[in-house]
Order: structure tokens, then C-alpha cells, then sequence
């Protein structure tokens, strides 16, 4: 396994690169938007290709890079469903797994610090974003966050893995780099309570200053969507109300991006092809699937995913690799839904 630990002096935050062999897919949490060419630097080095990137939540210290490693490789961005953030690629509920090729990631939902954080469990690590850190807790006097919530989150979530779990926070401001749950457990001084009454007590009386770069950071961070603008001036954009009237026509097809543990909560368009976007390439060049139904029977190819990200960028690789008709339903299956689209199981 390839593992890297980055780390953002300005705002003390760690960001990791993880993915299962050279030359394979891999996956970033936690970019700091002013590091962005770095990462990308060694994703080059290691001929690695970035398919996902992921916030353990919303972030008030530091802009993500997210947006810009989507731009800059089309990548997926990944949060949790409660998050504020505009348009994010992929969002993910407790207990779903955040894939890649030869590495699995579960999603566990651990508000407290913000009321959008996860942590990531992966085999003999957790990323843990700010929710515990090493001999300390995320702070939880803005952003939506609740002591009590957090109490819950640590005691009944994450101190509950194996004690020689390794912990991965998202901050460290003493310069430490890596524990363990069994650790914490035993000597981080904010988990020495008797009570969660005692831990509220403790996180409520803090007093901190709020970080310098919030009042830019939470902005910038909320408002982090592809603007699908571009495609929809293009021509190859339709509306979900033309859509849903283009449906059950024989010259359209459907092409559902999303992967299969998406489809199988939120539902698809009855009807629709299945061809995850992880795998756009194949489909779209000479001889795949997208591009053998495009040339042989001239059908008009209507993309769609989540909230319209990957089916944009989709559209361009599409009309990239030659398939003219090749075009998305703007928002998404979450604008289709909206505009009471037929949907199935
Ligand atoms: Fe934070």
C-alpha cells in the first residue's frame, strides 16, 4: 500500500494520500487548497491516477483543494450528506464505504466537532478528521458543532475499534503524527471524564480565539460545485423537465454514472444503462460500450449521476473522445427527483 502523510504548516493540517499499488488509482482526504501541486506532483511521480477526494467536514482553518483536484484531474469529490458545502460529487451516509481500486474505506458519521464530520476506518488506521486528535478533541463552539454529540461520536464510535487501531487526525499543532485508540483512550486528557456532562462541561469552558483564516475558509469551503454553466451553454446540458419527456423515447438512453451502493439508496431512472464513472474511459473510447451505442445506433446519449458533477465532466470527455450526442441532465438525479421524475429501486 501506498500511504503519505502531508502536512500544511500554515494551518497544521495533515492531509494523506493513500492508494493500493504504483501506477493504480488512489485517493486524497483532506487537501489544502495552497498545496494542491504538490499532491499532484507526486501523483505524477508515482503514476498514480486520482479518482476521489475526500472532507472529513466542513473546514473553518484552511480552503479545501477539493474543488481544485476536481478541476485539475476529474476526480470525484466526496462528503457526508449533512454537509453545507454547494455541490459535492458523491455524498456518503454512516456505515457506506468510499471504494477505490484495492483499498475500501468505511464512513462512520461523527458529529460533534462540525455536524457534517466523518472519520474513515480503513483495516489497521482511522482518519479521524478533528473529531479526536492526538491528546485532544476537535473544538466545538461553532459551526453547528455540540459537545455532547462529539461525546458520543469518540466514546460510542471510534474508542470502540480495536485499541492498536491507528489514529489519524486531520490537525496536529504539537507536532505529532500518528496514535492509537488504545492511547487516547488512556492519556488524551479530554477523554479522562466521567460523564458526557463532564465532557460538555469540559469543551464548553475552552475559550479559544476563533481561527484566523475562518471568516475566508468557511465561504470558500461551502462553495466548492463545478459550474455546469459551461456544458449547458455548449448545447449539452438538458433540464430535468425535458429530460423526464425525453424519457421512453427509442433514440434516447439513459447512462446512470453513479456507482452501485448510490443506486441502490437514492434510486434510478427506470430504464436507465448503468456505467460507473470510474470506468468513463473504457466505455467512451473505440470499442466500449458508450461509444459502440453512440456510432452503431446513432442513439443520443443523456448522462446523469448524483447532482450533475460527474455526468458534466462525462459530457466532455464524451464530445472529447468524438460522441456528438453525448449530453446530461443538469443537477442531477437529486434535480430530477425535485422535479418528481419516475424513479425506481
Ligand atoms: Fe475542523
Amino acid at each position: 500500500m501506498i500511504f503519505r502523510q502531508f502536512f500544511d504548516s500554515a494551518s497544521s493540517t495533515y492531509t494523506y494520500l493513500l492508494a493500493s499499488r504504483y501506477g493504480g488509482e488512489a485517493l486524497i482526504i483532506d487537501p489544502v487548497l495552497e498545496r494542491v501541486d504538490r499532491y499532484l506532483q507526486l501523483v505524477r511521480e508515482l503514476d498514480l491516477n486520482l479518482v476521489k477526494v475526500i472532507d472529513t467536514h466542513l473546514h473553518a482553518d484552511h480552503v479545501t483543494g477539493s474543488a481544485v483536484l476536481r478541476d485539475r484531474t476529474h476526480c470525484i469529490t466526496v462528503m457526508g450528506e449533512q454537509t453545507h458545502a454547494d455541490v459535492i460529487s458523491m455524498r456518503i451516509a454512516d456505515g457506506e464505504r468510499i471504494n477505490i481500486e484495492g483499498l475500501s474505506l468505511e464512513a462512520v458519521y461523527t458529529p460533534g466537532h462540525t455536524d457534517d464530520s466523518y472519520s474513515f476506518v480503513m483495516d489497521d488506521r482511522v482518519f479521524t478528521g478533528d473529531t479526536l486528535l492526538i491528546r485532544g478533541t476537535g473544538r466545538t463552539d461553532f459551526q453547528n458543532g455540540d459537545a455532547r454529540a462529539q461525546y458520543d461520536s469518540i466514546f460510542n464510535k471510534l474508542l470502540k475499534l480495536p485499541g492498536e487501531t491507528l489514529v489519524y487526525p486531520a490537525h496536529d499543532y504539537k507536532g505529532d503524527t500518528v496514535s492509537t485508540i488504545w492511547e487516547e483512550r488512556r492519556f488524551n486528557p479530554r477523554l479522562q471524564v466521567g460523564s458526557v456532562e463532564e465532557y460538555v462541561e469540559l469543551m464548553n469552558n475552552l475559550k479559544l480565539a476563533n481561527p484566523k483564516m475562518m471568516d475566508v475558509a468557511v465561504p470558500a469551503n461551502m462553495h466548492v460545485g463545478l459550474h455546469q454553466d459551461e456544458i449547458s451553454r455548449k448545447g449539452w446540458a438538458v433540464m430535468p423537465a425535458e429530460a423526464i419527456s425525453l424519457r421512453g423515447r427509442p433514440e434516447v438512453v439513459f447512462v446512470d454514472l453513479r456507482e452501485k451502493n448510490e443506486r441502490a439508496r437514492h434510486g434510478s431512472i427506470p430504464g436507465a444503462l448503468h456505467a460507473p464513472y470510474a470506468d468513463l474511459q473504457e466505455n467512451i473510447g473505440k470499442g466500449g460500450i458508450l461509444h459502440e451505442l453512440a456510432e452503431a445506433t446513432g442513439k443520443r446519449i443523456i448522462f446523469y449521476c448524483a447532482f450533475g458533477e460527474r455526468s458534466a465532466m462525462a459530457v466532455q470527455a464524451a464530445q472529447d473522445a468524438g460522441l456528438k450526442t453525448a449530453c446530461h441532465i443538469e443537477g442531477g438525479i437529486n434535480a430530477w427527483k425535485k422535479a418528481s421524475g419516475p424513479m425506481e429501486q
